[in-house]
């Protein structure tokens, strides 16, 4: 079969959040054109496999790419979230990539988009349906879009035996259950169990019939805390002065942890474990007070088989009945990734640049490669980091962050443009703040005077570990 090519100024791997949100702003702010090549079947990456009651755990105001807002500003009446901003399903999310891409990229007559197509990695990428291959030319740069490598329970090997006869199967399945069991065995002690308990427990699940296998705890941020909104605005930025505060004060990571929970900032399952892990995920009281009616919890590390009789876990083993289902929820989300230099003369590794801001991130890497000139200067304005896993890794991530919005407070063009961006979910609110607001000035003074000293302060922590 002939080679045909694939050119363009940028050609972007991956049609996730990321690349999206990257291409958007590029395109936005230039007349480059674009090329996106996907290995999947639409935009969205990951939560096109998503499994189905998947949603956002942030607003989906703050997500997706910058010039076509995701969802409403509606409020969630009643359930586990009442009172929070709405947050978008899986198949909304898809439908609105599917959007962005056939109503606001193509039509500018600058994107070609390449789906079910794989990139090899070494100038060429292949058709998953016909076979035919291409070769690759980025004019200006190659965009790798597929850094993060986000797993999710479709794609996931699970890491332990299942004897036969034992029934486990990945989330995905759960909601295809017929009534055979319903005594349910959840394996994971991150967002996606989280989800599948809920999920139990809104259809109908007993607490009593649920077994929850834990292998390290979580601190989980308080979702009340992240309404970004003007009705919200004394709450939130209250918490966000709350929160600097005690960095700057903190005497040590342990206390720091507990004043975040003393100020309802951050949330933990059981008061008497002091949690190991925190990926970043937000939890709302609600959902957590359901969570703590499950008895049956687990915490003997992970899973390494399940027998009919028994699961073996690295701390010891607990029995079990033929008629459990397990439910695997141990794929990784977002896994560690080492951060590396963002922008190379031919290439850009779509990476965080603000915390837990995968769409913000990228499009802000859109703006400074359409912008600013000179790939040192760029590295230097955005500095990666890699995703946390723990809660000190949390702090280390906050110390980049607020490098990076300082030396994007250096510029001004960069800085007057993230000043109004909907995808940040403060920035905006506070650049509409009237400065004869005497209450929310107050509050903004609060943070300003603590901000001083966190960074210092945060570093110390890190080093005295
Ligand atoms: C369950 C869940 C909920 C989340 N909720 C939020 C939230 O509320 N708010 C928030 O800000 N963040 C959230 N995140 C984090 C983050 O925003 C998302 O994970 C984000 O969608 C990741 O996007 P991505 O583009 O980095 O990766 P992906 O979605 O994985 O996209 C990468 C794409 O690259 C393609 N690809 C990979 N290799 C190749 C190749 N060789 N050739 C061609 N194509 C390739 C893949 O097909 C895929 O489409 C959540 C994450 C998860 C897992």
């Amino acid at each position: 079969m002939p080679e045909s090519v694939i050119e363009a100024d940028y050609v972007v791997i991956g049609a996730g959040a990321a690349g999206m949100a990257f291409s958007d702003t590029l395109l936005h702010h230039g007349a480059s054109t674009v090329a996106i090549i996907d290995a999947g079947h639409g935009p969205g990456g990951h939560w096109i496999d998503s499994y189905p009651f998947v949603k956002l755990h942030l607003p989906s105001q703050h997500y997706g790419v910058e010039s076509r807002v995701l969802g409403d500003s509606s409020i969630i009446r009643g359930g586990l979230n009442d009172g929070l901003m709405s947050m978008a399903s899986g198949t909304e999310i898809v439908s609105y990539y599917r959007d962005v891409m056939e109503r606001v990229f193509l039509p500018t007559g600058r994107v070609t988009y390449h789906p079910m197509t794989r990139f090899d990695w070494c100038g060429h990428a292949v058709s998953l349906v016909s076979g035919r291959r291409h070769q690759v030319k980025a004019r200006k740069k190659l965009v790798d879009a597929t850094y993060a490598a986000v797993e999710v329970p479709s794609r996931h090997q699970r890491k332990f035996g299942a004897d036969e006869g034992v029934r486990c199967i990945p989330v995905n399945e759960v909601t295809r259950i017929s009534g055979e069991t319903n005594r349910y065995c959840v394996i994971g002690g991150g967002k996606t169990a989280v989800d599948a308990c809920l999920w139990l427990f809104e259809n109908g699940a007993d607490a009593g019939c649920i077994r929850w296998i834990v292998p390290r705890d979580a601190w989980w941020i308080n979702r009340s805390n992240v309404q970004f909104s003007s009705d919200s605005f004394e709450t939130s930025f209250t918490r966000v002065a709350e929160q600097l505060e005690a960095i700057s004060e903190a005497a040590s990571l342990d206390d720091l942890f507990l004043q975040f929970e003393r100020h309802d900032l951050w949330l933990r399952l059981d008061r008497s474990i002091t949690p190991t892990m925190f990926h970043g995920s937000t939890m709302s009281h609600r959902e957590m007070e359901k969570l703590r009616s499950i008895d049956d919890v687990v915490r003997k590390g992970h899973v390494k088989a399940i027998h009919r009789d028994r699961i073996v876990l690295e701390g010891g083993t607990v029995s079990a009945d033929d008629d459990w289902l397990y439910v695997d929820c141990t794929a990784a989300g977002i896994p560690p990734r080492e951060a590396k230099a963002i922008f190379e003369p031919e290439k850009i590794t779509l990476q965080w640049v603000k915390w837990g801001r995968t769409s913000l991130s990228a499009a802000v890497l859109g703006y400074v490669e359409a912008t600013v000139d000179g790939d040192d200067l760029k590295n230097d304005l955005c500095q990666p980091m890699s995703p946390p896993r723990t809660p000190a890794d949390w702090l280390g991530t906050f110390i980049t962050t607020a490098r990076n919005e300082k030396r994007w407070s250096s510029q001004q063009d960069l800085s007057k443009w993230a000043r109004t961006l909907r995808l940040d979910m403060s920035a905006r609110l506070l650049s509409e703040v009237s400065p004869d607001d005497a209450g929310r000035i107050a509050i903004l003074q609060r943070s300003r005077n603590a901000g001083k000293t966190a960074v210092t302060n945060a570093t110390r922590l890190l080093a005295d570990r």
